[in-house]
């Protein structure tokens, strides 16, 4: 199942994504909740929305009587993992780490599908990542990676879209700041629940710019799984519903290649991932 959130008046919510249109989850049944969040925080949502799909004569609403929102317009966090695969470490001329590298992201950065982001002033090295996201559902901390898939709602293509001046700004990293630019964390295109993904989620994945393949490859290649990972976030920080992991890109990314590949106006990313859907971002006019 594939669910969308998007704006009705003042108001940011939660649907079913349905051939046909959109299904609004709480005016087809008043008991659950309109924004997405809270949907993913309650207990057993997954079969209460998949009872509710079963329902014959739902209301929908056509998709494009609408504006679609990010599926999660307002998460409370974005964590990121860098050097997730093992070839892109490689690339990047890295060792293969250890122990994750972990960085975040504002909700400030989060974007939808079809959207513009502008290069920000003051960028010359704007950079594509195709990356897996695992969307929380159930929150915690301290979740055992036994425990893990249970806390998962879904997944969605993301584009860690980075500044990698900014990122490689001496004296030292900084990850941060070259990765949080308003816009910089495109989510979409809706959010494919956990159900649908296998486990563990040997999934393909690709980056296309402007219609070429420069980055191919299969979440298999992860040198830290999905359950470590949140196991090893949720030491830290408490997960919530509805935060995001950004969970690392494959090789190819526009730095390392010869000459680099950087993004310039008017350039369009897709970001394809198995059984998810494809994430189109458009690089906008410098601002
Ligand atoms: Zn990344």
């Amino acid at each position: 199942m594939k669910l969308q959130t998007y704006q009705a008046s003042s108001e940011a919510r939660v649907a079913i994504q349905t051939p046909q249109g959109l299904i609004d989850i709480q005016k087809a049944q008043p008991q659950l909740p309109s924004d997405i969040q809270t949907l993913l925080g309650m207990e057993g949502w997954l079969e209460k929305v998949q009872e509710l799909r079963k329902q014959p004569g739902l209301p929908v609403i056509p998709v494009e009587t609408v504006t679609l929102l990010p599926v999660i317009p307002h998460p409370e966090k974005i964590i990121c993992v860098g050097l997730n695969y093992a070839d892109h470490a490689a690339e990047t001329g890295d060792q293969i780490p250890e122990i994750p590298v972990i960085f975040n992201k504002f909700p400030t950065a989060v974007a939808g599908q079809d959207a513009v982001v502008p290069i920000p002033r003051g960028v010359r090295k704007m950079d594509y990542e195709a990356e897996l996201v695992v969307v929380m559902g159930k929150g915690g901390r301290n979740i055992n990676r036994q425990e893990a898939w249970k806390h998962i709602a879904g997944f969605c293509c993301g584009n860690d879209l980075s500044a990698r001046d900014w990122q490689f700004l001496p004296p030292a990293r900084q990850w941060f700041i070259g990765k949080t630019f308003d816009g910089f964390a495109p989510i979409g295109p809706s959010l494919t629940t956990v159900d649908e993904i296998p486990q563990p989620a040997h999934l393909d994945i690709s980056m296309k710019v402007n219609g070429e393949c420069l980055q191919n490859s299969n979440t298999s290649q992860f040198i830290f799984d999905i359950p470590f990972l949140i196991e090893w976030i949720s030491q830290v920080a408490t997960l919530c519903p509805g935060d995001l992991i950004f969970t690392g890109t494959p090789p190819g990314v526009g730095m390392g290649k010869n000459p680099p590949r950087y993004l310039k106006e008017g350039d369009i990313c897709e970001v394809e991932i198995e059984k998810i859907g494809i994430l189109r971002t458009k690089i906008g006019k410098t601002r």
